[in-house]
């Protein structure tokens, strides 16, 4: 089972969006862990976050349309944090991921258990259905009222994508922070010793 080297950034268990943004993580000595490596990695990202049904089987052209997706998230998300202006094909690519799939639970009945509510897809349709349901928590975060409050990881080259639920938070974990005051620290001890590091 793949374990990821940091626990989830605040806001990634409750936004899909931020969480498969996250999927990929960098770490200094040019290390990197990417939980949608193979299909098969992807297949168990999904299946643990319940946007496939258990015993679902996905090929490689789904690991890339959803790493697609978190490559155009990206952008989005960078530019609301930085300001910039977003690129229109990148818009194009989360509407079509938005609209690719319903992401509307059908009314089922079942004799004895009654009426039931259930997202059900054709199993072509699998990817297509995740992606809607990660645009969508994508879309609403972007145009809804916590924007503001999104944030990259500033302890580098982490840059993990976080909502800052503590004010002034930087880091997305205790382990990036406690990283960037090791460095500071070591930094500041240096310039003690040799002034002329200034
Ligand atoms: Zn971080």
């Amino acid at each position: 089972m793949f374990e990821m080297p940091l626990p989830p950034s605040p806001g990634a268990l409750e936004h899909s969006s931020i969480d498969l943004m996250n999927s990929e993580v960098h770490l200094p000595g040019g290390k990197s862990y990417d939980a949608l490596n193979t299909p098969k990695e992807t297949t168990t990202w999904l299946i643990a976050r319940g946007l496939v049904s258990e015993g679902a089987v996905l090929q490689s052209y789904c690991q890339d349309r959803l790493t697609g997706l978190r490559s155009d998230l990206r952008k989005a998300f960078e530019a609301r944090i930085s300001g910039s202006t977003v690129d229109p094909r990148v818009l194009n690519n989360i509407n079509a991921a938005l609209t690719a799939a319903p992401n509307t639970s059908l009314l089922h009945y079942a004799p004895g258990d009654g009426f039931f509510r259930s997202l059900e897809h054709p199993a072509t349709r699998l990817i297509e259905h995740a992606m809607s349901v990660i645009a969508e928590d994508a879309a609403a975060l972007l145009a809804g009222d916590e924007a503001h409050l999104l944030a990259q990881c500033e302890a580098e080259p982490c840059s993990r994508f976080l909502l800052k639920t503590h004010g002034r938070r930087q880091w997305c974990s205790t382990r990036c922070g406690d990283r960037v005051r090791a460095a500071r620290s070591y930094a500041r001890k240096r310039t003690q010793a040799d002034p002329t590091l200034i």
